[in-house]
């Protein structure tokens, strides 16, 4: 597996990159997946989501985050009174890698491996080098183990607001880890309300960075963290 890299242009144009990703064969995945999910969305945009990896109605549509879990995160945002026009989404792996039911006909997700979750990070560090973000909302742990690295645990540090350095070339974002979206519909039903509060509650705190970050000039406290990867150039 030769990971994306040789695939990645060098350009800070968004258009261009998501034009290089669509012929991206930097790991497995692309070959049975329909196409592939580049990120969208604001290019100035001052917050950037990552998710794991497009569904299979991503997939099909060829843009992140518009099946159920998409709808989860559109209420989510809309209950935090955060502008999904004002972001830009984005996935860790912009493959759809899934299995196949019994039939044959229904597809089903299977969570991307390591190897193709580095495989597929210079796309991430590309678009998040060409944002150059405030803050970056890492949902669910494959995301925050894309940029934080495998020991990092969501559970032990969600809605914290935390520091790499190194992640861009032009400042370095602050950090805020949750769960994915798709865990509130997963989770047992008598615990999806606190779940979705959670999820709504990490959103605001890292929209409310946004604002701490402009008026103190820095990155503002917080939890420092190593960088699990180095920016791309
Ligand atoms: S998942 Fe990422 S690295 Fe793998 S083929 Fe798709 S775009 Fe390339």
């Amino acid at each position: 597996m030769s990971g994306a890299a040789a695939f990645v242009p060098d350009t800070h144009d968004l258009a261009e990159l998501a034009e290089a990703a669509r012929g991206c064969q930097g790991c497995p995945l692309y070959r049975d997946a329909t196409q592939t999910v580049f990120g969208s969305g604001r290019p100035s945009a001052r917050v950037v989501l990552i998710g794991e990896q497009p569904g299979d109605r991503e997939d099909r549509a060829g843009t992140p985050f518009v099946g159920p879990a998409g709808r989860i995160l559109d209420k989510a945002l809309a209950t935090a009174e955060i502008d999904r026009a004002e972001l830009y989404l984005t996935n860790a792996v912009k493959h759809f890698k899934f299995t196949t039911n019994e039939r044959g006909k229904r597809r089903i997700h299977k969570t991307p491996s390591r190897t193709e979750v580095e495989a597929c990070r210079p796309w991430l560090l590309a678009e998040l080098d060409t944002i150059s973000p405030e803050v970056v909302v890492l949902l669910g742990a494959t995301a925050a183990k894309s940029l934080l690295g495998n020991d990092f645990r969501v559970s032990h540090h969600r809605g914290e607001i935390l520091h790499v350095t190194g992640l861009t070339t032009d400042g370095d974002p602050a950090l805020v880890a949750t769960i994915h979206p798709s865990a509130v519909l997963r989770g047992p039903s008598e615990s999806r309300d606190e779940a979705f509060d959670g999820l709504v509650a990490d959103l605001r705190t890292a929209y409310a960075t946004t604002r701490t970050v402009r008026n103190a000039g820095s990155a503002g406290s917080g939890t420092f963290i190593p960088a699990a990867s180095p920016v791309r150039r």
